[in-house]
């Protein structure tokens, strides 16, 4: 049989695409190769855009919902944020990608598991994918494998990840009872949400994080692979400062260490037949290292492109996915990488970033509504120089230089 499409990788990004190319009525193969429900290390931290781009259900998921912020400067100042509205959802990655996938396959995609892709072959007619299984073939292919992805590295897309564009990152799903998860996270009103913890300054260019769930927490801690040094010295104190901050014992047995692409889109995701989407293509933020947004977007642009393009719409290439990405947020992501330069430059930086959000509520507000996706890279980046020049000269001059 020749699939209309066939995804690698069944995350958000994959399962998305698969669902979306189903209800556009194209014969979708998914190959994933763990099974789900599958641990993935992840902060599960979800912007509300994420919930206008997916339109499904996913309320079962959500374990808590975000109101505020918490941010601590390298020197352990602490600036908080609130809202009255929603801010974000906390979900556990098992549950929310076994959720997307099995929407996939209500929807009509037939979906493998336990199944890995090895190779990816183009010929004149379409693309053939090696499994530990057998050959699959299909008109199109859609690469959703994920940072280290087979499919990027077999077409030469993206053989590896440079040092500088590669986070490494080690987090763990900690066990934590629900009345202290809400003794440290709880928002002091009636809304029922939580803050979330960010923590800058423990390493150059990352920053450490703790995010609430129903009955656990998410601890976590990346980096630049080139700006490492002494990775596990850094999360056994940062672990070791959240105990005695908190008054807490913090189980570690469910550590991972992880990878995130953390500098923009590499600059071609396509061959003749084949789409990177997802972490395959870089698609996370520079600024934030939000990842889950931009894999349901481009899971969904190379559906609905596949489609046109097997209908034999006029024009229409794998081209079209590309310039459909970058009209989209190709361009705000390049300011979230001009904004991650600035804001991780130095811990002097970082410090004067939190310095002003804690002194200044405009800052403040701006800082926040960056962060939480409330507005684009690029409105966040208007609003936070001008301010800066207004009301923060110096320190903006400091941070330049
Ligand atoms: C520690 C950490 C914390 C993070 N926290 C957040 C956060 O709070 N919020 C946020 O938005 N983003 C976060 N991210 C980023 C986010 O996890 C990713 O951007 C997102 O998972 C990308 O989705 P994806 O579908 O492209 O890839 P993945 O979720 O990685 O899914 C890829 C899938 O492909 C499968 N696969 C891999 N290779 C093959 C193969 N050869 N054959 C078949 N299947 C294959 C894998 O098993 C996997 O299921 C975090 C990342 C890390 C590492």
């Amino acid at each position: 049989m020749v699939w209309d499409l066939i995804i690698a990788g069944g995350g958000p990004a994959g399962a998305t695409c698969a669902r979306r190319a189903a209800q556009l009525g194209l014969d979708v193969l998914l190959i994933e190769k763990q099974n789900h429900p599958r641990r993935k290390a992840c902060g599960g931290g979800l912007t509300p855009r994420v919930g206008d781009a997916l339109d499904l259900d996913f309320s079962p998921v959500v374990e808590r919902e975000q109101g505020g912020l918490r941010l601590f400067s390298p020197s352990g100042l602490a600036v908080t944020e609130k809202r009255a509205e929603l801010t974000g959802y906390l979900v556990r990655r098992e549950d929310f990608d076994h959720l997307l996938l099995k929407k996939a396959e209500e929807a009509g995609a037939t979906v493998l598991e336990g199944i890995t892709v090895l190779d990816v072959i183009e010929t004149s007619s379409g693309v053939d994918v090696v499994t530990d299984d057998k050959t699959y073939t299909a008109r199109l292919l859609v690469g959703a494998d994920g940072v280290n992805s087979t499919v990027a590295r077999r077409t030469q897309l993206k053989p590896r990840w440079r040092d500088d564009e590669i986070c490494l990152c080690i987090e763990a799903s900690v066990p934590m009872d629900s009345s202290d998860i809400e003794r440290i996270f709880a928002i002091p009103d009636s809304s029922g949400r939580v803050f979330i913890e960010i923590y800058f300054g423990a390493l150059r260019h990352g920053y450490a994080w703790a995010f609430p769930k129903r009955e656990e927490i998410s601890l976590g801690i990346g980096v630049l692979v080139s700006e490492l040094e002494d990775l596990r010295g850094v999360w056994k104190r940062f672990v070791a400062s959240f105990e005695d901050r908190y008054g807490v014992r913090v189980d570690l047995s469910n550590t991972t260490a992880a990878r995130v692409p953390l500098k923009g889109p590499i600059k071609n995701t396509v061959t003749k037949r084949v789409m990177l989407v997802g972490d395959a293509g870089g698609f996370v933020s520079p600024a934030t290292g939000e990842g889950i947004y931009y894999a349901i977007e481009t899971g969904r642009l190379a559906a609905e492109v596949s489609k046109e393009i097997l209908s034999g719409a006029e024009g229409m290439t794998t081209q079209t996915y590309q310039q459909r990405w970058r009209r989209a947020f190709g361009k705000d992501l390049d300011v979230a990488n001009f904004l991650a330069g600035m804001m991780f430059h130095s811990i002097e930086n970082m410090e004067a970033v939190c310095r002003m959000a804690h002194d200044d509520p405009v800052m403040r507000s701006h800082t926040f509504e960056m962060i939480t996706g409330a507005v684009t890279y690029k409105e966040s980046r208007n609003r936070l120089i001008k301010r800066m020049l207004r009301k923060h000269l110096g320190t903006a001059v400091k941070m330049v230089l």
